[in-house]
């Protein structure tokens, strides 16, 4: 998958992008990205200017659309696949694993970052898509444009180690993930639950989707309202025994 940026600080991407997981991304050639700097496309004059005071009065900045509509176009055409144009913003649809498991499915992204007060209403005509990261506002769209690579990169095929590693997870089964442990087997005074050093594969994978439902149960009764029609009967007693007890820790 190709993923293009345009922001206003484009070099703030390069060290996330570049570390651990995504770094192996693009090193193995599954992810291609660039980050590209809106002031490229500024309005001529000594300012570089890519914002402007808005109409009708109020504190800050705008983003005109002359320089991002120049810069979509030009970013578009340096590769000929065509990009899904995705712009951030609060007022989006909140980003979620569905949509991230839809966007790792595409060729290519394009991510417009705002900055200031946000864009001129006209450069949402670029966008196939808005996406927020949820509800509360940022200073600009780097971090959420970041936020939406990684978990879409994370998802495409040779990216984690394991095929199953994104298999289990939080979200994707619809119930939140079982609790993990590693070594030590024994941390002051906190013992690893012995079903999980038993060897017991038959048991193991019961007493996961079990603590994934009574977690999901008490934190997340929402999830788990919409995971309802998948579960057995004794599956949906254990979850409402979980949702009643208040004093176990799930
Ligand atoms: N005045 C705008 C907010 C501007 S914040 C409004 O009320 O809607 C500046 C930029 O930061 C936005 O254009 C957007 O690109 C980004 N941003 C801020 N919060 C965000 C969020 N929760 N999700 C996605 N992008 C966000």
């Amino acid at each position: 998958m190709r993923v293009d940026v345009i922001s206003v600080f484009p070099g703030i991407f390069e060290p996330y992008v570049g570390a651990s997981m995504l770094g192996i991304a693009r090193e193995k050639g599954a992810l291609e990205f660039a980050a590209h700097d809106l002031r490229d496309w500024a309005l001529p004059g000594v300012h570089r200017a890519v914002d402007d005071s808005p109409y009708g009065g109020g504190a800050g900045m705008v983003l005109r659309p002359e320089p991002y509509f120049a810069a979509v176009r030009a970013v578009t055409a340096l590769d000929e696949r065509k990009p899904l144009v995705v712009l951030m913003s609060p007022q989006g649809e909140t980003l979620t694993q569905e949509t991230a498991e839809r966007l790792a499915g595409e060729e290519r992204l394009l991510i417009l970052c705002g900055r200031y007060e946000g864009f001129d209403e006209r450069i949402r005509s670029l966008a196939d898509l808005e996406l927020s990261i949820g509800d509360y506002v940022l200073t600009g769209g780097e971090l959420p444009a970041m936020v939406v690579i990684d978990a879409v990169a994370r998802l495409l095929p040779g990216v984690l180690g394991g095929e199953d590693s994104a298999g289990d997870e939080s979200f994707t089964t619809g119930l939140l993930e079982y609790p993990q442990y590693t070594r030590p087997a024994s941390f002051e005074g906190m013992a690893v639950p012995n079903v999980l050093v038993s060897g017991d594969h038959g048991r193991i994978a019961r007493w996961r989707r079990e603590q994934a439902i009574a977690r999901t149960a008490k934190r997340r009764p929402d999830l788990l309202e919409r995971a309802w029609d998948e579960l057995t009967e004794s599956e949906r007693a254990l979850a409402e025994r979980a949702q009643t007890d208040k004093t176990e820790d799930a």
